[in-house]
């Protein structure tokens, strides 16, 4: 999980989410309503904004699926924030059913996930001081799930290849350039788990090495 930040609310959604609510206060829930907030121009919105990627595991969506837009508070508990923007963003489907109508997820737009989650290799841990929505959402959302694990040591052993090469590398000038490329690249929002590449980045023995 990494911090993430609302962007400029959807025009389509800012002019008609005040009407779309009181249809759906009025009991008129039928499914074209209840999914007017994943309408297109919205979820583009949304997956910006998130990289593409599922708010919580950080896995990449639109290779193999659009993910869901989801409610950080539940609609089954506040109907009246169905459509309001700083109540949506993206989830895997695993995240999203593991999440269902839990409420007490953190929600990583208002608190940043880096002062409660730590990562040991491919694996994420809740720090001593982390907060209650964090302790909850790393069992309830199942962060440490076989799939994102193996996925993750993945791009591990990507970094460790490149570190290899960085290590190995006579020429000081190439071996700053790779270097910086590196970081760059593997800590940057839009890569598929970077909270995992960015831990291992800073780790100083690793960062010694570079
Ligand atoms: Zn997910």
């Amino acid at each position: 999980m990494i911090s993430l930040r609302k962007s400029a609310e959807p025009s389509i959604l800012a002019a008609n989410k005040e009407r779309w609510t009181q249809e759906l206060l009025g009991g008129n829930d039928d499914a074209l309503v209840k999914r007017k907030y994943a309408l297109g121009p919205i979820k583009a919105a949304i997956i910006e904004e998130t990289n593409g990627k599922c708010a919580f595991c950080e896995s990449k969506l639109l290779h193999i699926a659009y993910g869901d837009v989801e409610h950080i508070t539940p609609k089954k508990w506040e109907k009246a924030l169905a459509f309001e923007w700083f109540n949506l963003t993206l989830a895997c489907d695993v995240c999203n059913t593991n999440k269902g109508t839990k409420t007490d997820i953190f929600d990583p737009y208002s608190d940043d996930p880096s002062s409660h989650f730590w990562f040991v290799g491919p694996f994420i841990f809740a720090t001593p001081t982390a907060s209650l929505a964090a302790e909850i959402s790393l069992v309830a959302l199942d962060l440490n799930r076989a799939n994102l694990v193996e996925r993750r040591g993945e791009r591990i052993k990507n970094l460790e290849r490149n570190l290899k090469v960085i290590v190995n590398c006579p020429q000081v000038e190439l071996r700053k350039v790779l270097s910086e490329a590196l970081l760059k690249n593997e800590s940057d929002a839009s890569k598929e788990f970077c909270a995992c590449s960015r831990a291992f980045l800073d780790d100083p023995r690793v960062a010694a090495m570079m």
